[in-house]
């Protein structure tokens, strides 16, 4: 029972991800013309939260794109945990589509995500006339976008349905994890890193997650997670920065780099996009702000058997 009401309180974080993503496309930080679909009650949230999720959404769409522009290759994308994101969507909007966009995440998830894409003649209308699609199954199936349920934790059922989605190991892969490893225990999360490494020779691993939980704003944030039945089991694993890259370098991975927000928003954002940004609410809480972005990370690796990679990366 203890176990199902924190799979319960995991999933409804992304409910809580999706409503952040709405306040900051209401503001005009950023551009998606589906996230909507997947909120029930939209909420405004305060100019520090939208900045956050605007600094997420700003370095990890730079470096996608660094991915992207990587070489003539096809490409695939994988989302761990991806919840109700929309990205995919995005990309084809913006004639960046990539061969094979896979995302996965529970059943009841995928169940429900599956349900709004069907409804929606918006999302459904993308994927081409071979599409098919199972509320039932959590599994929505077309030429290149491919939604599947899996638990991660088990990993030789990650490796079927990989294998199912038909993934290519040897095209270059991006893989995506936004806030979910840092919800599983240390040895899921470890081996999900290692079984990456192992499965795609050409690949860069983005994750955005929680770190220093051993100061009084770490205190709060897991607190708060707390009451909500949530628990960050991952963290005390690694805590710090250079843990999150022994994480990767110790699983298999050429190339590790983790910085966390403050610095990802100081010198990696891009320029002219935050100063549109910062006009668009009133911000004086730079204290809280400083200490919520030291408290949150991007690391990313790279295995890089073509040699594609040279330049991607934050500089
Ligand atoms: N990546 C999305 C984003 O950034 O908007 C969603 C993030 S949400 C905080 C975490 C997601 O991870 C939830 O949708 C949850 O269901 C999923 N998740 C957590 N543990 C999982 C597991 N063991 N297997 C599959 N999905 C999992």
């Amino acid at each position: 029972a203890e176990a199902r009401s924190n799979r319960a309180a995991v999933q409804a974080t992304n409910d809580d991800a999706s409503a952040s993503k709405l306040s900051c496309v209401k503001k005009g930080y950023m551009k998606d013309d589906y996230v909507h679909l997947f909120v029930k009650r939209p909420v405004r949230r305060s100019p520090i939260i939208n900045r956050g999720y605007f600094s997420r959404w700003a370095a990890f769409r730079q470096l996608l794109s660094q991915f992207l522009e990587s070489s003539q290759a096809k490409k695939q994308i994988v989302s761990l945990g991806a919840g109700f994101d929309t990205t995919y969507f995005q990309l084809l909007d913006e004639g960046k589509g990539p061969d094979l966009y896979v995302e996965l995440d529970f059943k009841e998830v995928t169940s429900k995500k599956a349900a709004v894409i069907e409804n929606s003649s918006q999302l459904r209308d993308k994927l081409g006339p071979n599409a098919s699609i199972s509320v039932e199954n959590g599994q929505v199936l077309s030429d290149h976008y491919k939604l599947l349920p899996v638990d991660l934790r088990d990993i030789p059922k990650l490796r079927d349905v990989i294998s199912f989605a038909e993934m290519d190991p040897s095209l270059p892969t991006f893989i995506i994890a936004e806030c979910v490893l840092i919800y599983l225990d240390p040895d899921s999360s470890r081996a999900i890193v290692n079984w990456a490494s192992k499965t795609f020779p050409t690949a860069a691993f983005f994750l955005y997650e929680q770190i220093h939980p051993d100061d009084a704003f770490g205190h709060q944030m897991i607190r708060n997670l707390e009451t909500r039945g949530c628990a960050l089991l991952s963290i005390d694993a690694s805590p710090t920065l250079l843990a999150k890259e022994r994480l990767f370098l110790d699983n298999g991975w050429q190339r590790a780099v983790a910085w966390d927000m403050l610095k990802v928003y100081g010198s990696f954002v891009n320029t002219q996009e935050k100063r549109r940004i910062e006009r668009l609410e009133l911000f004086d809480e730079f204290e809280e702000w400083h200490m919520m972005q030291e408290h949150y990370c991007v690391t990313y690796a790279v295995n890089d058997a073509m040699g594609i990679f040279g330049d991607f990366g934050f500089s």
